[in-house]
């Protein structure tokens, strides 16, 4: 089989437009890759085939195994640019890590690693540029995936720049449920804030660039996915004196510290609290073959 690796993400900042008349809403977001990837492996068969593993009972039924899954997407999506009509039916075996529907993108790393394992297995060599067109294709982050590091997010979020490293920093996710569907928290965005929350995508870039810490946790949609799960609010302010973040369109928070004992105290308090944590890191790592 041949495998790829793809970093789940955080959005250390995140801003969104209104909705265009298209249903998409403009972004500027600045992503960050954390030191936790999902697998994707490949290989021939006579149908397609989606396995799904690590993904606990609960995530898993929230996961499609039909053509509707994100690393059938893909494989559909690079068929087409390779101009293949008939494409090689393969066998898809995830390796999950990240809950579904969490705001960390694990799908969306799903896709990014199903494109290059496949880019390998049907031997297109294709560039990571034209992968990077692809991607963006399948959904808004999957470019983001493939590139990995830090980089600033603008379009719809597949525009990608990279930008200088943020500080290598330990992070705490604070997993929750039940999950959010991106869309569903991007209806409630349009009905809180109809005229959108956006800033300028250079402002932005500058204040990361002259003090990255500070654009930490600005999330246009912290309100609407608040506003779906009412508990989340309680849950971010559980550690006193330090608020937790939201990630994308959540319910997934998360923490940052470049110390890794404060860190591990908070992953204790929100434990003790019943809730679900993983202790990772910020990554420069993007999509890569790994067998
Ligand atoms: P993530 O990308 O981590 O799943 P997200 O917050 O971006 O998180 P959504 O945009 O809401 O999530 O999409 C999650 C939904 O996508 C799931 O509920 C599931 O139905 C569908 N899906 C399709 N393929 C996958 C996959 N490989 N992994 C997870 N979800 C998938």
């Amino acid at each position: 089989m041949i495998s790829a690796i793809a970093p789940a993400k955080i959005n250390l900042a995140f801003y969104s437009g209104p909705r265009r008349p298209d249903g998409y809403h403009e972004v500027v977001s600045v992503y960050q890759a954390l030191d936790l990837f999902e697998k994707v492996s490949v290989e021939t068969a006579l149908e397609w085939i989606v396995e799904v593993t690590g993904a606990t009972l609960a995530e898993s039924a929230r996961i499609p195994t039909d053509k509707t899954n994100l690393v059938v997407k893909a494989a559909l999506a690079l068929a087409e640019h390779a101009g293949i009509l008939n494409p090689q039916p393969m066998r898809l075996v995830i390796e999950k890590r990240v809950p579904a529907a969490a705001g960390v993108a694990g799908g969306s790393a799903d896709a990014a690693a199903s494109l290059l394992a496949l880019n390998r297995a049907w031997g297109l060599d294709l560039s990571r540029d034209e992968l990077s067109v692809i991607a963006s294709k399948v959904g808004a982050d999957v470019p983001f995936s493939l590139l990995g590091g830090t980089a600033l997010g603008v379009g719809i979020g597949t525009e990608l720049f990279p930008l200088a490293p943020f500080p290598e920093s330990y992070v705490l996710l604070i997993f929750s449920t039940p999950g959010l569907a991106t869309a569903d928290v991007f209806s409630e965005f349009d009905r809180l804030l109809p005229h959108g929350d956006m800033k300028d995508a250079s402002q932005v870039t500058q204040q990361y660039e002259t003090a990255p810490a500070s654009i930490v946790g600005i999330n246009s949609l912290e309100r609407a996915a608040f506003s779906l799960r009412a508990d989340l609010a309680g849950i971010a302010s559980r550690v006193p004196g330090q608020r937790a973040y939201l990630s994308g369109s959540g319910p997934t928070l998360y923490l940052l510290s470049q110390d890794r004992l404060e860190i591990e105290t908070w992953a204790r308090e929100f434990s003790s609290l019943g809730q679900e944590t993983l202790i990772t890191k910020t990554s420069l790592a993007g999509a890569e073959l790994k067998n």
